[in-house]
């Protein structure tokens, strides 16, 4: 039996009267690489802002590593990657290794003093995203993949069972979003961590993913990526609120 690492039973969720999740069910295995997709505006980071506890579902109950989320204790084994962390600037004063080492510990300031354990520990970490030989670099003077790459790093320096991501590929060129969702695929099938991707692309990632959610206020669909590749374009469409079709193994929104 799959042991669940997320269970989110009959969530809804509401700003003020406005309805935005509305009786989610979803439960994420150890392992499992999900891409959970909707267009702009269905609720994809009020869903994530939920599993991270930020907010508070309206009604339903959410489970972290079969633990109530009131009561989880082990945030270390959730990392989580936000969609504005690669923007540092080129005069921004941190090394790389700084940046991911201060991902040890949530009270750690970027310069506090690290022992040579944290920083083999952050080495090992940048290595696991090939970014190991800029570790002196400063970080803004990376691009912006390479910078998402280093947030990723930070985000598994301390050893996570699960990463988290919020539309990562926001501000990579075009050309290496191949790369960087292959280094994906890497991280969960070499390393066996369990990937949440939010993205509103309903492209490339859904090739990478073992599992699918498509989202939009509710759950249209959620379940292994061969049974979402079998729904046709226009079942998509409706999800999605306007037309797509799929173009060989990857999908493509229709031009309007
Ligand atoms: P997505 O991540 O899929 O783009 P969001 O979860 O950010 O969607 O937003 C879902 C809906 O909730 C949108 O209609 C958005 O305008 C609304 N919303 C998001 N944040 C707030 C907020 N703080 N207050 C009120 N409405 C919000």
């Amino acid at each position: 039996m799959t042991n669940h690492i997320i269970q989110l039973d009959d969530v809804s969720f509401s700003y003020d009267h406005s309805i935005v999740l509305d009786h989610i069910h979803l439960e994420v295995g150890e392992g499992e690489f999900w891409a959970l997709i909707g267009p702009n505006g269905s609720g994809k980071s009020t869903l994530i802002n939920i599993i991270l506890g930020l907010l508070k579902p309206s009604s339903g109950s959410v489970e972290l590593f079969g633990s109530d989320i009131n009561s989880f204790k082990h945030r270390e084994r959730i990392g989580y990657v936000s969609q504005k962390s690669n923007s540092f600037n080129s005069g921004f004063p941190a090394t790389v290794l700084e940046v991911v080492r201060s991902g040890l510990t949530r009270k750690s300031g970027l310069f506090r003093s690290f022992s040579k354990k944290d920083e083999q520990k952050a080495l090992k970490s940048l290595g696991i995203v090939g970014m190991e030989s800029f570790a002196r670099q400063n970080i803004g003077e990376l691009s912006g993949g390479q910078q998402q790459r280093v947030f990723i790093a930070r985000a598994l320096v301390g050893e996570p069972d699960l990463l988290i991501m919020d539309e990562p590929t926001v501000g990579i060129d075009q050309q290496n979003v191949a790369s960087f969702y292959s280094m994906l695929n890497e991280l969960n099938r070499d390393h066996g961590i369990a990937i949440v991707l939010v993205t509103h692309e309903i492209d490339l990632v859904t090739d990478l993913a073992t599992h699918v959610a498509c989202l939009n206020r509710s759950i249209h669909f959620h379940g292994i990526q061969s049974d979402y590749k079998k729904m046709d374009d226009e079942d998509i469409s409706n999800w999605y609120g306007h037309p797509v079709r799929r173009v060989h193994q990857f999908e493509t929104e229709v031009d309007q």
